[in-house]
């Protein structure tokens, strides 16, 4: 789609060179396809970032993982099945594997996925945003360019505030994301769920399994903004204060939390992929399923064990 508000576009990915009406373009899937850029308005410059030359992805000797803003969806899938440098066993990184099924959740097909960016996705903000699910759930931190010429850090979960809305500031630019080595050497559990056949995620859960007590659920689509519950199956956690805890890995325990982290802003999402009282109840119900598969026998969540993710089929006969 033509954008009839752009008088120029230009190659750039450097933030000092920002001024009012400008917008970064990475793939375009966004700005091309609602002819605009949702997240500030009309725009009248366009800065394409896509000839920065940043490698899509990176690993640092730590072991964490660098994925440019400017990564295709196209090239972090084939992260899943590609060869690890240093010839690092697969086995050894079970949090790759749930690249399949995020990059899976997009309403899209590959041509997309050859054109649509990581950060393009972070930055549109949209609740079923897969990327923003993704990152949220390694604990992944976004680098920033700032037009002053500065840096900063900010952790993906905190960065989307909103459907179409981030912290990000006047002419900021995400740089990359890091995902921590740690991270990627636990075990992973996702769960999606669309109201229709190749649907938009009304609900998208994953659970990564922090000890053999504790996982860190990251819940996203149905709601307006990442949420991340720290979860455990101990009582008491002798020793931290009340409002350190994390909360109690049991199905009471951790529901509450979330209803009460949806409600402080502004309820469950609402729009044609699925009723506000559906995603909370789908929510609940791939929560429990993650308790159930990373600490099994410890939440009295077990009966929930099964694999409810991916779209609703519509079985249809004729009679
Ligand atoms: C058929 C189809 C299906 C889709 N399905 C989904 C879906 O299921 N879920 C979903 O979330 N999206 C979906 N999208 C939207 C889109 O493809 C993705 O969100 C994609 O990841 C956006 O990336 P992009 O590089 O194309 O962004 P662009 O269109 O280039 O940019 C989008 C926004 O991000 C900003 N931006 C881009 N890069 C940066 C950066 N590095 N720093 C700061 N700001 C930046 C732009 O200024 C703009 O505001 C779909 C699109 C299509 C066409």
């Amino acid at each position: 789609m033509d954008v009839t508000s752009v008088d120029e576009v230009l190659m750039c990915a450097d933030p000092r060179s920002w001024r009012p009406g400008d917008s970064w373009l990475a793939g375009g899937t966004v700005i091309y396809s609602y002819g605009t850029d949702i997240t500030r308005g009309a725009p009248t410059r366009l800065l394409d970032i896509t000839g920065a030359g940043w490698a899509p992805l990176a690993w640092t000797p730590d072991g964490d993982l660098e994925i440019a803003a400017t990564c295709r969806i196209a090239e972090l899938r084939a992260l899943a099945d590609d060869p690890l440098p240093g010839g690092i066993p697969r086995a050894q990184l079970p949090g790759l594997d749930v690249i399949p099924p995020a990059c899976d959740s997009f309403v899209a097909s590959w041509k997309i996925w050859n054109v649509s960016t990581v950060g393009g996705n972070v930055a549109t903000a949209l609740p079923a945003g897969p990327m923003i699910s993704l990152l949220t759930a390694w604990g992944a931190t976004a680098l920033i360019l700032r037009p002053d010429g500065r840096r900063r850090r900010a952790a993906v979960a905190d960065l989307v505030v909103g459907p179409a809305r981030t912290r990000l500031g006047y002419g900021e630019l995400i740089r990359s994301f890091l995902v921590p080595a740690e991270a990627l050497r636990q075990r992973h559990a996702f769960r999606r769920l669309s109201l229709t056949e190749r649907g938009r995620s009304a609900a998208l859960l994953i659970g990564r399994r922090t000890s053999d007590r504790s996982l860190r659920l990251s819940v996203t689509a149905s709601v307006f903004r990442p949420f991340v519950l720290d979860l455990h199956a101990d009582h008491g956690q002798a020793g931290r204060r009340r409002a350190d805890r994390p909360t109690l890995a049991d199905a009471a325990a951790w529901r509450t939390a979330i209803d009460a982290a949806a409600a402080g802003t502004g309820g469950w999402y609402d729009d044609i992929h699925g009723d506000p009282a559906w995603r909370r109840l789908m929510t609940h119900r791939l929560g429990d399923e993650i308790l159930a598969e990373l600490l099994p026998g410890a939440t009295g969540v077990d009966g929930a064990r099964g694999r409810v993710t991916g779209d609703l089929r519509m079985e249809r006969t004729s009679a």
